[in-house]
Parts: structure tokens; C-alpha cells; sequence
């Protein structure tokens, strides 16, 4: 089992709380699509286990035209072994997705479409410099619907300034109305590089308070279990059946290959690759044939630590057997007061061999993995 992930880095204007990788100029998206196509190729032997998921994440993929998605895919299909039942997911925002896209992402092959919506509240769109309207929103989805999309994921972000707990239970109500098969919520962080973080350091922006943001993931927790949705990560819901086999699969560590500038390669053992994360140098490096990725070696500790992080976010919980048999050590002994400290907090629950988070747990799940780590040599 393996999984492919392709960087589209272009948008076309910049929200002012995004820091991922991207660039509003448009012009070398040809060129860009040849590259990462030449990537594919000269590291088809990355991979050697079949491919079960492929995702084209961004920047926004759904500016990909028709030809470019299918010289994509059909680089990869031409270079590795893909499921034939394999999930491929396309982030894609409102605006991009007219009738006449949606169709054509459906045809070309893509299943599962996530889909930026971020809020439904007018003024917050604009102020977050979004490009589309809540009514685009909704009729992206519809449009995505009525292509033949059964599985499709909508983002949500909570903790927006100044949008209060009952504007974020429309933005509830309105996006369970939709019944998508996927929801993923994510808090609004403010990033130092972005508008945001400067409107921040101007006075301009004041986060809204920690416990009023705690307040509103917890209450979508709640709000989503009673709708039918199970909470599988930190971040992610899906109703049975629908949740992301991309990210489990990051989650799960198995081998993965990311293209395109600023992508993350994993080879399932102890080797991580980045490629650089800016488009003249990437296309430059692959026009040139020049080394364009760095590579990490994990030591055991790391991964070890690694997969506390990783599954401590997910509802499954740290395997505690599983960490003993590759460390040698109980989690347990080592870190019992903490753990006892937690517990009390009603953050964690232990049930059998696993640790798990409750939902006050996930709301600091980062931290509480740091504090579970083992110590480096
Ligand atoms: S949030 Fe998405 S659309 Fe907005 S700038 Fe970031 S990657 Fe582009």
C-alpha cells in the first residue's frame, strides 16, 4: 500500500491567514504541470507497493485544466501500479468548481473532492480575502454533486475573530444541511509571514480567546456526533465509511511520494524527503536537472516519537504494546505523573493496550504527544 501526493502551488489571489506554499502568478502553470510530470517519472522506483491513494493538494489543484490533470494522472499511471479502486482526492475551491469542472474532474478520475469552504458568514469571507461567496460555496457543491460526486469533504474554520459561538452554529447548521460525506475543522492559527499575522503585530487583528475557541470545538464535537458524523482525528469527521484513506494512510506510516514544490516523500522505513519550497527553483532544478529535494534520516527514537504524535491525534489512540515492542520502554512508566495529571484533567482514556484523547484532550493533542515523547540520545 502507497500513496501519492501532487503540489499544485498556485492560487489565485492569497487569504490572509495562509502560509502553505503557493504563488499568485499564474503564467508557468504549463510548465509547472511538465515538471512535476518529469518528476513523477524519474522517481517512478520510489514506490514499489501498489498505489491505493492519490491526492492533488495545494494551492488550489482545481485551477488545473482538463489536459493538465490528465497528462498528471496519466504520468502516474503510467509509472506505478494504481488500485483500481484507489481514493483520488482534489482539494478544490468554490469558484473553480463551475458544471463544466465538476464534470471534467469527474471524468478525468477523480472520487473525492474537498472543498475550501472556510465559512458561510459574507463579511468573514471577505475579510479573510476569500475569493468566493457563501452562495458559490453552496453551488460549487451542488454543482459537485450533480457531476457524480459521492464523496465529497468540506473544510471549516472555527475561531475566527469576532464570529461567535452562535455564527459558528450557522456555520454548523449550514454545512450539515449540505450532508457531505466528510467535514475537517481547523482553528484559526495566525501565521507570522501572512496579512493576518501583521494585522496582528499592527493591533489590527485580536484573536479570539482561547477558551472561547476550546468552547467552539467542543461544540462542534458534539454538534457533528449528532449529526451522524464520527470524529477519527483531531480535525476530521466523516459519516461511516467515508473517512480519508490519505490521510490514514500519513497516519498509519506508510510509504508515500509528494511532487511538485514543497511536497514531503516518505519511504515507509527511516527516510523523508522535502522538496524546495519555491516554484523558480523547483522548475529551474528540474529544467536543469538539479538536486531539488533534502533528505531527513529518521533515528528509532524519532519515528518512535513520530507515531505518538501521529496517533495520539487520531481516535484509535497510541498503540501502548506497539511503542513497547519498538522501544523497549513502557510509556506508562515513564511518564506516570504526567499521565495520572491528564487524567484527572479527563483529557485521556486508557483502554486496554491504548491511550486515547478525550475531547479536551485533543484540543492540546500536540503538546500532550511533546510531553509523551521519548528522549532523544
Ligand atoms: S487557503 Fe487555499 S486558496 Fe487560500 S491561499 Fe491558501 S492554499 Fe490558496
Amino acid at each position: 500500500m502507497a500513496g501519492i501526493y501532487i503540489h499544485i502551488p498556485f492560487c489565485r489571489q492569497a487569504c490572509h491567514y495562509c502560509d502553505f506554499h503557493f504563488s499568485t502568478n499564474l503564467s508557468r502553470q504549463d510548465e509547472m504541470v511538465d515538471a512535476i510530470a518529469h518528476e513523477i517519472v524519474s522517481r517512478k522506483d520510489y514506490l514499489q507497493d501498489e498505489i491505493v491513494t492519490i491526492y492533488f493538494g495545494g494551492g488550489t489543484p482545481s485551477l488545473l485544466s482538463g489536459p493538465q490533470l490528465e497528462k498528471l494522472l496519466e504520468s502516474i499511471h503510467q509509472n506505478f501500479t494504481v488500485s483500481s479502486t484507489a481514493e483520488v482526492t482534489l482539494e478544490a475551491n468554490p469558484e473553480d468548481l463551475t458544471k463544466a469542472q465538476s464534470e471534467a474532474l469527474y471524468k478525468h478520475g477523480i472520487n473525492r473532492l474537498s472543498i475550501g469552504i472556510q465559512t458561510f458568514d459574507e463579511q468573514k469571507l471577505q475579510w479573510m480575502n476569500r475569493i468566493h461567496s457563501s452562495e458559490e460555496a453552496v453551488k460549487a457543491f451542488r454543482n459537485a454533486r450533480s457531476a457524480g460526486f459521492e464523496n465529497i469533504s468540506l473544510d471549516l474554520i472555527y475561531a475566527i475573530p469576532n464570529h461567535d459561538r452562535n455564527a459558528w452554529e450557522k456555520d454548523l447548521k449550514a454545512i450539515t444541511s449540505l450532508d457531505p460525506e466528510h467535514i475537517s475543522l481547523y482553528g484559526l492559527t495566525i501565521e507570522e509571514k501572512t496579512v493576518f499575522g501583521k494585522w496582528e503585530r499592527e493591533n489590527q487583528l485580536i484573536q479570539l480567546p482561547e477558551d472561547a475557541a476550546a468552547e467552539q470545538y467542543l461544540f462542534a464535537i458534539d454538534f457533528l456526533t449528532a449529526n451522524g458524523y464520527i470524529q477519527y482525528e483531531v480535525s476530521n469527521f466523516g459519516k461511516k465509511g467515508y473517512h480519508s484513506r490519505h490521510n490514514h494512510s500519513y497516519w498509519a506510516g506508510t510509504p508515500y511520494l509528494g511532487v511538485g514544490p514543497g511536497a514531503h516523500s516518505f519511504d515507509g522505513k527511516n527516510t523523508r524527503s522535502f522538496n524546495v519550497r519555491n516554484n523558480v527553483k523547483y522548475l529551474k532544478a528540474i529544467n536543469e536537472n538539479l538536486e531539488y529535494s533534502e533528505q531527513e534520516e529518521l533515528s528509532d527514537i524519532q519515528r518512535i516519537n513520530e507515531r505518538i504524535l501521529t496517533e495520539l491525534r487520531t481516535s484509535g489512540g497510541v498503540d501502548l504494546k506497539m511503542i513497547e515492542s519498538l522501544s523497549g520502554s513502557r510509556v506508562e512508566d515513564l511518564h506516570t505523573t504526567f499521565l495520572q495529571e491528564i487524567h484527572e484533567k479527563n483529557m485521556i482514556e486508557m483502554t486496554g493496550d491504548f491511550l486515547r484523547l478525550k475531547p479536551h484532550g485533543f484540543l492540546v493533542a500536540d503538546e500532550i504527544a511533546l510531553r509523551l515523547f521519548f528522549p532523544e540520545e
